[in-house]
């Protein structure tokens, strides 16, 4: 039972949380996902995303960050298994050097054209296999970046909707996860992904 004013008071200190980037952690199912601000090179969890180019060659963003964190053998891993690179909206597995992980998912996601250059499913189809990497590892506890919307261009709001429903409902179906993290960089995109995550609690 609540009041009105208990209302404003929710409101008004989810908007505090918001601003102020404190880790935001909802259930579903059986599972949970967590936004943390953060570095996702540093998560402890079985496997870590990348957000790759499809020629999986490196880069900069994450994707450097990634790849400096966890060591040479990692690009030579994926020249050797996937020389093909890997199609948008996919994602492949490696090993995670040395990182606090099992594997890497390097995943896929479209660059912004615009919206109808069907961005949206192939930035849910990369979503979606990495979080069948993840079962069929048996994985545990996934950390996401922000897939496409650094250089990639995808506006963040759009993104983190993709992002926050796709995996909230593979989590309501799968007894595999218990925790999926989505590892956030800077404020302006974790308030994003918290602003979506706020509109799936009611
Ligand atoms: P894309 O090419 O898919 O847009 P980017 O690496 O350019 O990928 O950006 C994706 C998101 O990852 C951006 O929000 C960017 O700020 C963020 N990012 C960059 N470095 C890190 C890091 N070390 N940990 C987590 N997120 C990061």
């Amino acid at each position: 039972y609540t009041e009105p004013g208990d209302q404003y008071l929710i409101c008004a200190l989810q908007v505090v949380r918001i601003i102020e980037c404190k880790p935001m952690i909802v259930q579903f199912g059986s599972a949970r996902i967590e936004l943390v601000l953060g570095d996702i090179t540093t998560q402890r969890v079985d496997a870590i995303v990348n957000a790759a180019n499809a020629m999986l060659a490196g880069g900069g963003g994450v994707d450097g960050a990634i790849h400096n964190a966890a060591g040479p053998e990692i690009m030579a891993e994926l020249k050797r298994r996937y020389p093909d690179g890997c199609p948008t909206g996919s994602a492949v597995e490696t090993t995670a050097g040395n990182l606090n992980a099992k594997y890497i998912f390097h995943a896929v996601g479209p660059i912004w054209r615009g919206g109808g250059n069907q961005e949206r499913e192939l930035l849910q189809s990369a979503y979606q296999t990495c979080l069948s990497l993840g079962e069929k590892l048996q994985c545990r506890s996934l950390a996401f970046p922000s897939i496409s919307t650094g250089v990639y261009g995808y506006p963040v709001d759009l993104a983190a909707d993709v992002a926050l429903k796709t995996v909230a409902t593979r989590l309501e179906s799968t007894n595999q996860l218990e925790v999926v993290k989505f590892v956030l960089f800077d404020q302006g995109t974790f308030g994003g992904y918290a602003r979506v995550l706020e509109t799936m609690l009611v």
